[in-house]
């Protein structure tokens, strides 16, 4: 017998997809660089399904049936060239080449162009939800051709978490479209986390609560529409007590997020498509600042105002009014972020089915949550639906929010409590709504120093003011 397919990197990404697959009944063939790895996923999973260990590159690709599908679970980076370089050569025209791993969509792209050349299928896959989901269900985003889909695609999908039967896999597109898609999951993620954050920051801030009261409200907010993963995570980790102080868990943590890369990414590469996705910018802005040891120190103890909590009728709709603000924040992250991949798949001639994104992100990856069976429905309905924030029951949501929403930014910035992305995210609301924008002065600006003409909205074609002419002042020499 004979592999249906084989993975190599064995860590715990690795190991726990080539369990998934074992135990849907695929034969699944063993590689890691160091033989141990792959020893000790025989012997403790082994009876988990059926297993075909290999400890060279050549027994692994002989192990496997036609056409070969070689899953790498690498580091991301130059670790994936060295594998693909391993094993490219021991493949035949029509095998698939699968990486799995945190790539960036440009390498993705580069490595899917050099291995077409040679006849292989490359196909540059994300994978969502951290170890849990790889072993029980994750969210898959393949690229690549079409053909690789047609062989791989039973197998993901067999594999990856279901909503109402429905697999979290589908064929992203060509090339990179599938890691450029991951990419903006994670940026959402980002921008997600943070509002998140504010909102627990402004309860405490804003109303005194101690944490363990703050997880209860996040707690009953999971019951309603914003029922997520990561706002049930939220009110599990702010229950929390620290075992060795007894104090809230929250507060023993160093208050400097980190990052691994992806948010970065998706702003960098929002930047270049010309597209605004500033809330999930903020969110990693927010990070940078927090992480920024010394300028806090320098910075603390800035005047500010004094922070007197809330009392009376503010107070008591106040836990309201954030979860409006909530929502629709989280509205505006979600709007930019297909947004972006809408732009992305212009610029690289991916046709991509933001519905069928939406759809795959309902489960197992980090933002599942009951809000994207209302984004799948909108663009279900709209395939071309140029924001979310028009479509029909997100237009309604924000506009029922909006009062609410404009109260806790103007409180936060009465109080002093920083909410970058509450705010950022009503800017860009406003500013989409917006009649006229200022801009048009902009423009007159860089007329003005640069000759660098301007549009008339009255007729077409370029116009350059001769503002010297029309009595600009004469600078002196
Ligand atoms: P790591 O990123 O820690 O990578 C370890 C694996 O890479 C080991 O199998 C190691 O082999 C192998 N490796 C490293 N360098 C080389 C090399 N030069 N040649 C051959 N093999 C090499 O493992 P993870 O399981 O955490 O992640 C795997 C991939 O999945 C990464 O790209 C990661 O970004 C991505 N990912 C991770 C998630 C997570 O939650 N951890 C979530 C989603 C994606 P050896 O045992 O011999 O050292």
């Amino acid at each position: 017998t004979k592999a249906s397919i084989g993975v190599t990197g064995l860590a715990v990404m690795g190991r726990n997809l080539a369990r998934n697959l074992a135990r849907h009944g695929h034969i699944v063939a063993l590689h890691n660089r160091s033989e141990q790895r792959t020893r000790d996923l025989v012997e403790q999973f082994g009876d988990e399904g059926q297993f075909i260990p290999a400890y060279s590159a050549r027994e692994f690709v002989d192990s496997l049936e036609r056409p070969r599908q070689v899953v790498i679970m690498v580091k991301a980076g130059a670790p994936t060239d060295a594998v693909i370089e391993e094993f490219a050569p021991l493949l035949e025209k029509g095998d698939v080449i699968v990486d799995a791993g945190n790539a960036h969509f440009a390498d993705t792209r580069r490595r899917e162009a050099a291995l077409r050349e040679r006849g292989l299928h490359f196909v540059g896959t994300g994978v969502s939800g951290g170890e849990e989901g790889a072993l029980h269900g994750p969210s898959i985003m393949p690229g690549g051709s079409k053909e690789s889909y047609a062989s791989l695609g039973p197998l993901f999908e067999d594999i990856s978490a279901k909503v109402d039967g429905v697999p979290c896999c589908t064929h992203i597109g060509p090339d990179g479209a599938g890691h450029f898609v991951k990419m903006v999951h994670n940026g959402i993620e980002y921008s997600d986390m943070q509002l998140i954050a504010e909102s627990f920051d402004l309860l405490r801030g804003a109303l005194g609560y101690e944490p363990a009261q703050i997880a209860e409200v996040f707690r009953t907010w999971n019951t309603g529409r914003l029922d997520s993963y990561l706002i049930e995570i939220t009110a599990e980790v702010l229950a929390h007590t620290d075992a060795a102080t007894g104090k809230p868990f929250v507060d023993i943590v160093a208050d400097q997020a980190e990052q691994k890369g992806t948010g970065r990414w998706t702003v960098q590469i929002g930047l270049d498509l010309g597209v605004s996705i500033s809330g999930i910018a903020e969110a990693v802005f927010a990070r940078s600042l927090s992480g920024s040891v010394g300028l806090r120190e320098a910075g603390r103890g800035l005047p500010g105002p004094t922070r007197a909590p809330l009392s009376g009728a503010a107070a008591e709709s106040f836990a309201d009014d954030v979860e409006r603000a909530l929502y629709a924040s989280k509205i505006v992250a979600y709007a930019q972020g297909f947004n972006q991949i809408q732009a992305g798949g212009a610029e690289y001639g991916w046709d991509i089915d933001l519905g069928a994104v939406a759809s795959i992100w309902r489960g197992g990856c980090i933002i599942r949550a009951k809000f994207l069976d209302d984004i799948r429905a909108a663009y279900a309905a709209e395939p071309k639906l140029p924001t979310l924030l028009t479509s029909g029951d997100f237009r309604k949501a924000v506009d029922e929010a909006q009062d609410s929403w404009r109260s806790v930014v103007s409180t936060a910035v009465r109080l002093g409590i920083p909410t970058p992305g509450f705010s950022t995210a009503l800017a860009y609301y406003d500013g989409l709504r917006a009649e006229r924008l200022p801009a048009a002065l902009v423009q007159g600006q860089r007329d003005f120093f640069g000759a660098h003409t301007y549009r008339r909205t009255d007729r077409d074609g370029s116009f350059h003011t001769a503002w010297a002419a029309e009595g600009r002042p004469e600078s002196p020499a």
